[in-house]
């Protein structure tokens, strides 16, 4: 069992200015926001059971990233927008060649200052809905984050990007037939009233925005669906005119809409291709909470 997050509270506060006082990315506060990195621990070892890795302590793991981001806390950019990007990896480190879990392993983190997202302002994606390759299939491990299920993304959005794609939508590994995951990030549509968001069968990774925007669209009374959703349901939603909405979620992007889906040929235009309220709405809720703007009563940040 992981233990309770120990949360450094800053030994000093500074007093906060008048509002008439502030500029743009000139005044930062005492605290900054670490994406709640226990459920990454969490993921982390759930990965690393897949793939005969054994498990690491979880409170080394969260105390590692909450000490380099302090030691490194000089590095993290204040601007709106922009954060730290913070990036635990495992990686087998034992001299031998052959087929079977290794022996010995390296666990670093590395910290990543980035620009924002999206500098100037969100923009739709155009995403190409693949029926040619798969990256997942049911019992595989498309549910662990392993750098083997980017390798078997790379050569399906290489071919996308070159007919003018941002990414490539994928489809199960058996039918071919349901939503996966949109790139590296989660997927919903909004049909009519319901959001619909494939659910965790193991073939898809458990993102932890997922969850938040799960739990956001929950508490705000909106109707959610972890349920298999295929492809003829949406383009079948998208001819009746009740596509509203997709987007895809992870930690980078936080969302992302999509303003357009080519599938077999033919092209899928997302609420005009602009973002959609929704999308908007939970991209600025999110947000709020990452920059310390709003109340954040489930504790998904930490502050250090
Ligand atoms: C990391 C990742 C996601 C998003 O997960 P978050 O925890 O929200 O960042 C989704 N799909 C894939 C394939 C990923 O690698």
């Amino acid at each position: 069992m992981t233990e309770p997050i120990r949360i450094n509270r800053s030994t000093t506060r500074k007093p906060r200015p008048k509002d008439s006082d502030l500029g743009f990315g000139q005044i930062f506060t005492d605290h900054m926001f670490l994406a709640g990195p226990q459920k990454h621990v969490e993921r982390m070892n759930s990965s690393a059971r897949r793939l005969c890795i054994p498990p690491l302590d979880a409170d080394m793991a969260l105390s590692s990233i909450v000490r380099l981001v302090d030691i490194d806390r000089d590095w993290v950019p204040g601007t709106v927008g922009t954060s730290l990007y913070i990036r635990p990896t495992v990686i087998a480190s034992e001299a031998f060649l052959g087929v079977r879990p290794a022996k010995s392993y390296i666990y670093f983190v590395i910290l990543s200052p980035v620009g924002a997202y999206y500098p100037e302002g969100m923009a739709p994606v155009k995403i190409l809905v693949v029926d040619k390759y798969v990256r997942a299939v049911d019992g595989g491990v498309g549910g662990a984050k392993t750098s083997g299920n980017y390798a078997a993304s790379l050569f399906a959005s290489d071919e996308a990007k070159h007919e003018g794609f941002t990414q490539v939508l994928w489809l199960d590994g058996v039918h071919r037939k349901y939503l996966d995951e949109v790139g590296t990030m989660n997927i919903m549509v909004k049909i009519g009233d319901e959001i619909i968001t494939p659910p965790l069968t193991g073939t898809i990774l458990p993102g932890v925005t997922r969850d938040s925007v799960l739990a956001l669209l929950r508490k705000w009374g909106l109707n959610v669906s972890e349920r298999q959703v295929s492809i003829d349901e949406v383009v079948e939603a998208h001819g009746r005119g009740k596509l509203d909405e997709v987007w895809g979620t992870g930690t980078a992007a936080v969302v992302s809409p999509v303003g357009e889906l080519a599938y077999k040929g033919r092209k899928m235009v997302i609420n005009g291709g602009k973002i959609g309220p929704l999308t908007q709405r939970l991209y600025d809720a999110i947000v709020a909470i990452q920059y310390g703007q709003a109340p954040d009563p489930d504790g998904w940040t930490l502050t250090i």
